[in-house]
């Protein structure tokens, strides 16, 4: 059986008119779709209370030949990683075309996160990231994207647990590939299927300006984040080439118009990097640079900093936990609330900016 459409490119709306065309009754296409997205149902087989010839029309136009039965599924994990204290665990799939891709589960005491890409590699090229140092292979399709949270909601399924929240914040730059991104999150979202409400998505970008604009005008729920790492242009732009073309005057205005149309708070990403970022200084300028965000007296920005996670191509080291209290104190009394992050899975390279494709030994 030779592969074709894949199943999870499709919305609801979609699958109804396909079902049509085959004469089929628009009931069966929600029973496909919560078998899909409420019971993770991969195969043809599975849909037991469909007629055998419906099942037939979906293996032909939907499935792949997969170790002796037929799947919806195109991810192939080709490895599963266990952080040391077990609390986060990194696959690697391999796409149909080879492209790597990964995919983080991190465990809290009460949330199952999953950290999920939108491309294989990226094209922003930010020093300090592994995906970054691995250049761009192509963007994923909605379904690609969708698979990912299917495929650890199946295995938290079997152990009575679900997905809670996702961050859309592995390989890629979510706002690149801007359509793919927001269309997985809505299929995820929807009542009649999965039902994971957009507030527990946290999308991030890197600052593509246009895409700030676009995403604004949505008035979503989904949560913002975005990854700042300096206050000033000379250094964000020695991290991160994309400031070259969306400098900090522009990012924050674009910032500043999200925050007036939405109401909503922005999470700032900041990788505390030794003796780089991590300064009172650099606190004092970030505390700045955000003032702009204040309206009627509140400022709707929080800022999420996290020592930096190791990658072979950049020498640089994360900062100290003493200096890591100091930022955060130094912001503190500009009234700009900030939290430390845990690092997670470093010893399994799942951490953020670690994510390269390809799975080094977890000791090196
Ligand atoms: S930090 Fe994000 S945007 Fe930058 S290179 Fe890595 S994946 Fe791409």
């Amino acid at each position: 059986m030779k592969s074709s459409t894949l199943i999870y490119d499709l919305d609801l709306p979609d699958l109804t008119d396909l079902l049509l065309s085959w004469g089929e009754p628009a009931y069966r296409a929600k029973q496909i779709w919560q078998g899909l997205y409420r019971h993770f149902w991969y195969s043809p087989d599975h849909f037991t209370s469909l007629p055998k010839s419906l099942r037939e029309n979906l293996a032909e136009t939907f499935s792949l030949q997969k170790h002796e039965s037929v799947s919806f599924s195109i991810l192939e994990p080709s490895m599963i990683l266990d952080s040391s204290d077990g609390e986060t665990r990194k696959t690697l799939f391999t796409l149909p075309d080879n492209r790597p891709i990964e995919t983080v589960l991190m465990r809290y005491s009460n949330r199952r996160t999953l950290c999920i890409s939108t491309q294989s590699g990226c094209a922003m090229g930010c020093v300090f990231c592994a995906t970054g140092q691995m250049g761009f292979g192509r963007h994923l399709s909605s379904g690609e994207i969708v698979e990912q949270v299917l495929y650890y909601a199946r295995m938290l399924a079997t152990q009575g647990e679900v997905v809670t929240n996702v961050v859309v914040m592995g390989m890629g730059e979510p706002f690149h590939n801007f359509e793919a991104a927001l269309a997985a999150i809505d299929r995820l979202s929807d009542p009649e299927g999965m039902n994971l409400g957009a507030r527990r998505f946290t999308i991030s970008t890197v600052g593509l300006v246009p895409a700030i604009r676009k995403f604004a005008v949505r008035k979503s729920q989904i949560n913002l984040a975005v990854s700042l790492h300096a206050a000033n242009d000379e250094l964000r732009s020695s991290m991160l080439p994309i400031n070259k073309k969306y400098p900090l005057t522009e990012l924050m205005e674009a910032c500043r118009e999200y925050i007036a149309l939405t109401h909503r708070r922005i999470s700032f990403e900041w990788a505390l990097i030794h003796g780089i970022n991590d300064t009172p200084e650099q606190a004092r300028q970030l505390a700045n640079l955000l003032q702009i965000l204040k309206q009627s007296g509140t400022l709707l920005a929080h800022v999420n900093a996290i020592p930096l996670n190791p990658t072979s191509r950049y020498k640089q080291k994360a900062t100290t936990h003493q200096r890591a209290i100091a930022f955060r104190s130094e912001l503190e009394k500009y009234g700009i609330p900030c939290t430390i992050r845990l690092r997670r899975g470093i010893d399994i390279q799942a951490g953020c900016g670690q994510l390269a494709g390809i799975t080094l030994n977890p000791h090196q």
